[in-house]
């Protein structure tokens, strides 16, 4: 006898979801004993590709799509490519559930060449970015006058760093020293939300 097909329905945690010779155990669910059940409070679906069955959260947030804007901290560079923590959606402020990371990579930062990424990121800066690719890792892109750093701290001292008076590059405030990075033209603040 076949098991009903759950279909997109209210599933509650624990919930027969249907076997693992019929579905693929995906996002939100668990296995045991040859039987998929439902780990949270929340909606089924199936993907028809995969056979995948999932649950999703009724409160999570919908994922990144292309062209969204996020705002994250810079923690890592690689040699190609900066990794970053994704922090919120913009200009929402959703945060961005699990904090996942998000890569920019060295062709994707500004208009032109990039030599070397660590001439315009470093660990630790917050930056507006723009999502290129959100599946199956998100890839983030800072090409463009209102995208890139708009808060860094001072490699030296870790004061918040500030715009020189030309705005070409950042200064400290506390020990004088002078950095470069791949500003956004509002550093020190995010732009005003587009109308509407
Ligand atoms: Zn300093």
């Amino acid at each position: 006898m076949n098991e009903p097909a759950p279909g997109s329905r209210l599933v509650v945690p624990g919930e027969l979801l249907g076997t693992a010779e019929e579905y693929v155990p995906g996002r939100g669910t668990y296995e045991n004993d040859g039987r998929i059940f439902a780990a949270l409070l929340g909606r089924s679906r199936i993907d028809a590709a995969s056979r995948a069955i999932s649950v999703r959260a009724l409160h999570e947030v919908p994922a990144l799509n292309e062209g969204d804007l996020v705002l994250g901290r810079v923690s890592d560079l690689k040699s190609a490519m900066a990794i970053v923590e994704l922090l919120a959606e913009y200009p929402s402020g959703r945060t961005v559930p699990g904090n996942p990371e998000g890569t920019i990579h060295v062709s994707k930062v500004k208009d032109g060449y990039t030599d070397s990424l660590a001439d315009e990121f470093a660990a630790g800066d917050i930056v507006l970015s723009r999502v290129l690719q959100s599946r199956p890792g998100v890839k983030l892109g800072t090409v463009g006058p209102s995208l890139g750093v708009v808060s860094a701290r001072c490699h030296q001292c870790h004061a918040v760093l500030e715009l020189s008076r030309n705005g070409k590059e950042l200064v400290c405030p506390r020990c004088g020293r002078r950095e470069h990075r791949k500003m956004a033209e509002r550093y020190g603040g995010l732009p005003s939300p587009a109308p509407g």
